[in-house]
């Protein structure tokens, strides 16, 4: 595996595969990798010739009392790891080459950003994901992109970022990870001391208990989401979101008929998690 930190090599290594005839994959991440990276990194190895995983703590994403200062890095533990799933090139760029100095482009998506985390996270959260996943894709030219389903509404965005501005990448949905208890793997899962991990749980369980209701015939969105919040009250957990929204326009659902994204956040202990299930409304 290649370690490479400026654009120039990564466009000199990808015109070569090109030459070759290769297709390339891109894993875009901040790092920090556990089951649910790799499981990104393994879809993309199977599917394509060449992969390159990006490994950016993208700035802009953060709001300013968020964690970008305290966000996990590990460069050469995330290093071995790539390299252990054949990854051909991890481009780890410094801050400045991916935002020289005059930057002054942002990429803002409408509509699925305004709700869920773009709401509770403010608009420029989605315009910094937006903006660099366009510069990824700007230099790495993939055919395809590979992102988890953990962060659904991300999916979302690139989506619609995609087909807004005719990007000739295929953007493939990972099925999110989760540990044996089901808390979703998250990076910032380090943040939760003993008593938080345990409340954790309490996201996926208010998850599961919805979709037995709706698996029990259950369609109101109110009865649905009473039986995910009864959970998370219990572990007295205090969503910042808990909400049912279409899975393909994040527009509000009063009843699930059609797929639904079941979506929550919440700040448990030190960190802020989010976690979601799309429950089939037509099964
Ligand atoms: P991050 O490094 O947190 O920006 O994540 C990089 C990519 O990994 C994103 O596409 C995430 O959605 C994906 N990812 C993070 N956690 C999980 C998980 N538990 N399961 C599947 N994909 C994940």
């Amino acid at each position: 595996m290649r370690i490479l930190r400026t654009i120039d090599e990564v466009r000199s290594a990808i015109a070569a595969a090109r030459v070759n005839g290769d297709s390339i994959g891109l894993v875009p991440t901040m790092g920090a990798f556990h089951e649910g990276h790799l499981s990104l990194m393994r879809a993309a190895r199977a599917a394509h010739d060449l992969v390159v995983v990006s490994l950016f703590v993208n700035p802009t994403q953060f709001g300013q009392n968020e964690d970008l200062g305290s966000y996990p890095r590990d460069e050469a533990r995330d290093a071995a790891l790539a390299d252990a799933e054949g990854i051909d090139i991890l481009f780890v760029p410094a801050a400045d080459e991916i935002y020289p100095d005059g930057f002054a482009t942002t990429i803002h998506v409408s509509g699925v950003t305004d709700v869920l985390c773009g709401a509770s996270r403010g608009p420029r959260h989605f315009d910094g994901v937006a903006t660099v996943v366009a510069k990824l894709f700007a230099i790495v030219a993939p055919d395809a992109a590979f992102f988890g389903q953990k962060d659904a509404q991300q999916v979302l965005v690139v989506r619609r970022l995609v087909r807004d501005l005719n990007l000739p990448v295929e953007v493939v949905a990972c099925p999110i990870v989760r540990e044996p208890d089901g808390l979703a793997m998250s990076s910032r899962n380090i943040y939760l001391d003993a008593d938080a991990r345990e409340r954790a749980t309490a996201l996926n369980r208010a998850l599961t208990a919805a979709d037995d209701a709706a698996g029990a015939g259950a369609r109101d969105a109110g009865e649905i989401l009473a039986a995910a919040r009864a959970i998370l009250d219990a572990a007295g957990v205090d969503p910042e979101y808990l909400e049912l929204r279409d899975a393909d326009d994040l527009r509000e659902v009063a009843r699930v008929d059609g797929d639904a994204l079941l979506a929550v956040a919440a700040r448990v202990g030190a960190a802020r998690l989010i976690d979601n299930h799309i429950l089939r409304g037509g099964a």
